[in-house]
Formats: structure tokens, sequence, C-alpha cells
């Protein structure tokens, strides 16, 4: 049973004879799933067949084939697992909001169920469904471990004030779904051309798939117990090393909904330290399996249990943090979403000399003065991601070397959301606020061209990690 605080009615009323769909869209999995999960209770209890849709838009805020060929693999495995269950899986190309209605018709779907997001674009999209079905629309918060909206009623300032909001509700909220259960009956359509569908992308090509980058359900719970077993040990103490290989790298699969938040908080928090396992041996009865958020009374395991909690605060706090202030600021991607003490900040050192001017092409072609800063865009060029650290210092210099904060703030969300796998997430959104105009930060002392946002350098680099390494596995 579904916790009814997920759910949005967004157009009420009885459902009618006929299947229950899911209008599957930013939780692009079939474990793990409430949406799903509730499509399928409710298409139980009627006796109704439960199908599945995924509308694939021609454009997508700036996504190229990068982004693209991540999102058609990944659902390529959605497809199967779905069909191995029973559950009919179509994949709709065109208008998003067009198709879905158009399909709600021609199956004689009795009830349509969502996902949700805090972005523009899908609210859009659901309020031209809701405005043009006739049959009741639900939407689920399948992405977050608090639902969004309950979460808070108000954009938030900081993570100071979100935090007690979030851990107040997390009890109720983080716990393993159940399983999808077949469906008896199920029928399941042909399956997709894939290789029809992406030749017909009209997309932008000019940024190619990441090699060596799996996508789908498979390589996210893979990619999640190598980080449990590689990188979390010394998380807390190495997440800011680029070099060190800590960071959990799932932010891909977070974002297109490979896998669950609330799958990754409770991976985590069930593990135990390497050194306790080794030491008592997996048939401890104490060596592993049940909730631990206590230290074990080991240094290492004390160490253990810090790195728990510091890439729990980014996963569930950091990251719920983001959601809500896209949910809640209807100027989330845009410039004047910051705070007023911030724009008025900057726009005081708007005619402050720039150390170094550069336009678009020059971030982009990673050709600026700075050997690190032209590492981590290489980094993103070439791998679809920047470490964390780096992210910050990458967006704090762009900043610095563009004639306005504005242009700043376009830049780095332009480049971001163009190469990044993750991009076009509401983290993406907060990152670069963060970083350009002092978002869920405090003024800080006045310096030319940041006024009091934050500032960063190349020295503070060279306190927590090896740049020489940085730049040289760059290439
Ligand atoms: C300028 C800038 C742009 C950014 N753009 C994006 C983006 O497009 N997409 C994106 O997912 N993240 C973005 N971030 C946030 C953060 O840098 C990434 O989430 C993180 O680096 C992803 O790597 P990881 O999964 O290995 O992180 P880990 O350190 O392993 O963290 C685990 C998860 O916690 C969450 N998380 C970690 N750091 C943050 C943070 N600072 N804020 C919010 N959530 C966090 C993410 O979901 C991440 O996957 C941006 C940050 C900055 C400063």
């Amino acid at each position: 049973m579904i916790d009814p605080r997920c759910i949005t009615e967004l157009r009420g009323g009885e459902a009618s004879a006929g299947p229950i769909l899911y209008w599957m869209s930013r939780d692009q999995r079939v474990e793990q799933n409430r949406a799903l999960l509730l499509a399928r209770e409710r298409a139980v209890a009627a006796g109704e067949r439960l199908l599945v849709a995924f509308t694939l838009s021609p454009t997508f805020i700036g996504a190229t084939l990068r982004h693209y060929d991540f999102m058609l693999r990944g659902l390529e495995e959605t497809e199967e697992r779905l069909g191995r269950l029973g559950i009919g899986f179509v994949l709709l190309e065109g208008d998003p909001p067009a198709e879905i209605v158009r399909f709600v018709l021609s199956s004689g779907a009795g009830l349509l169920v969502t996902d949700y997001s805090p972005l523009r674009i899908s609210r859009r999209w659901k309020e031209s469904v809701r405005d043009a079905v006739a049959i009741p629309f639900l939407e689920v918060d399948a992405h977050n471990i608090v639902p969004c909206l309950l979460a808070s009623p108000k954009q938030e300032w900081a993570a100071r004030t979100f935090r007690p909001k979030v851990n107040r509700l997390l009890g109720e909220f983080l716990r393993p779904l159940p399983p999808v259960e077949p469906v008896e009956n199920g029928t399941v359509p042909e399956p997709t051309d894939w290789e029809a569908v992406r030749s017909r992308l009209t997309i932008d090509r000019s940024v190619g798939p990441v090699p060596g980058m799996e996508p789908g359900e498979a390589a996210a719970g893979e990619r999640l117990r190598r980080f449990i077993r590689e990188g979390l040990p010394s998380y807390a103490e190495r997440k800011n090393d680029p070099n060190a290989g800590a960071a959990s790298g799932l932010s891909p699969y977070l974002h297109f909904g490979h896998i669950w938040a609330g799958e990754v908080a409770l991976g985590v928090m069930n593990s135990r330290s390497p050194e306790v396992l080794n030491s008592r041996g997996p048939e401890d009865p104490s060596g592993g399996g049940e909730l631990s958020l206590f230290g074990d009374g080991t240094a290492q395991a004390e160490a253990f249990e810090a790195s728990k909690a510091s890439f729990l605060e980014e996963l569930v706090v950091r990251r719920e943090l983001s959601e809500n202030y896209c949910a809640r600021n209807p100027l989330y991607d845009s410039f004047e979403g910051l705070a007023q003490w911030a724009r008025q900040s900057l726009a005081e050192h708007d005619a402050d000399p720039r150390e170094a001017l550069y336009g678009r092409e020059e971030f982009e072609q990673a050709s600026t003065h700075d050997e690190l800063w032209n590492a981590a865009q290489r980094e993103l060029v070439r791998t679809g991601t920047i470490h964390g650290y780096m992210r910050m210092y990458w967006a704090k210099k762009i900043l610095e070397w563009s004639p306005s904060p504005r242009e700043a703030f376009e830049t780095a969300l332009w480049l971001n959301d163009r190469y990044a796998l993750d991009g076009r997430d509401p983290n993406g959104y907060v990152g670069v606020a963060w970083a350009v105009g002092g978002l869920h930060d405090r003024p800080w002392f006045e310096r030319p061209v940041y006024g009091k946002i934050r500032y960063m350098n190349e020295a503070g680099c060279r306190r927590k990690f090896d740049v020489r390494r940085y730049i040289g596995r760059q290439g």
C-alpha cells in the first residue's frame, strides 16, 4: 500500500472501466517505484490490465544524443523487465501531452498515474493532460524519499532549515518497497523497435554517448554495490578529493530514475564496515543485515559510520533540498530566482575588472588560461560528469571570468546541461545557483567580482588534493 501522502490528485473522480495506465516519465525503472506499485495495486483491485507508456519528446531542454542514448538504453531494459512481469510497455513518440492523451483515448484507460517532477516542463505537460482527459489522474512522488510537496510548503533558505523537516519524516518514508509481482493474464504488446526509434531522433548529435557508461537498473545496482564496497569506507575523509574515487557516481542513475534514492540510502545504512565484516566473519549474527546507524566501537567502524552520515547528508538532505527549490521557486533556472542580497551584491561588482574574460565558446573548448579549470571542463566533456568538488570550482570560475553574473549563470547551466549526464536536474539548477548566486549559502566578506558570494581558488584545491595528478588524469 503506497502512503497516500506520496500521491497528488491532479484530476479527481472514480476510475472508469479500462486499463490502468502508468505514464512513466522521470522514474525510469521497475523496482522500488511507488508510481508503478500504485498503478499495479489499482489494476489488481479493479481486475484491469496494467500498461506503462513512455512519451519520447523530439527535444528536451537542450538534451543531446548523450542523454537520449543513455535514456533509451535504460528504457530498453525497463521494457524487458516489464515484459517478464506480464506488463505491457509502449513508447509513444511526439509531443508528450498530446501523445498520452491520444493513448488514453485509444487504449480506453480508466485511470492515469504518473510520477512526480518539480520541473516546469513536466508540470506544464501534466496540466495540459489534466485538462484534456476525462479520467482520474494521479501523480506519485516516486523520486524522493520524503515526498517533495510534503517535506516543506515553502522555499527553504538553507540545509539547516530543511534538515529537521526531512529528518522528522524520514523514518516514515525510508522503507523498502515490495518487489513488483507478475501480473496474471497480462498481455504484452509487440516489443519496441529501438533501432528504428533511434534512427528517427532529430536531436543534437554533436555530443556523443560516454564510452563504457552503462545505463539502467542493473548497472545502477552494480554501481551502488561497488560504491559501498570501495568508496563508502573513506567517503567522509576523501569525498573532496577527485583523485580518490570515493564518490558514488550515482547521479546519472538517480537523475534518470534508474535507482530510487531510498534504495541507495537503505543500502548504505544497512552496510557494515569491511574491517568489521573481515574481523567477525559473515556468519557472525551481528555481521550484517539489520539497520545500523550506530558505531561498532572500533575506530574503523566509527569512521565508516561518519562516512554513512556524510553520504546521507548529500543524498537525502542536499538532494531533496534541490527538489524543494525547484518546486517552490518558479524562477529556479534563471538568475532572477536568486536572493535579493546576492543579486544586489553581484550588481555592485558588475564593473569590476576581471582577471580574464571568456565567452561560451572558450569555456566550451576548455581554452582558458587555467589548466585546472580546463581539466575539469575536459572531464565533463569526456566522461559526462565532473567530480563534485571540482564542479564547484568550475562554476565559481565561470562567474569570475564572465562579463556578467547573469551570463555566468547561463553559461554554467548551458555547459552543464549539454555535457553532464545528470544535467537538467534540480541538483544542477541549485548547484549553479549556489556557485554563482549564493543560494542556500550565506553572505561572505566582500571581494572583487564575487561581491558577497563565497569564493574559491586553486590554493584551496591544492590543500584538498593533488592538483597536478587531477590535471594529468584528464589528458
Ligand atoms: C555547479 C554545479 C552543478 C551541479 N550539477 C549537477 C547536476 O546537473 N546533477 C546532479 O545530480 N548534481 C549536480 N550537482 C551536485 C553534485 O555536484 C553532484 O550531485 C555530485 O557531484 C554527483 O556525483 P556523485 O553521484 O558521485 O555524488 P556523491 O558524492 O556520491 O553523492 C551522492 C548523491 O548525493 C547527491 N548530492 C551530492 N552532492 C550534492 C549537492 N551538492 N547538492 C545536491 N545533491 C548532492 C546526488 O544525488 C549524488 O548523486 C552540481 C553541483 C554544482 C556545484
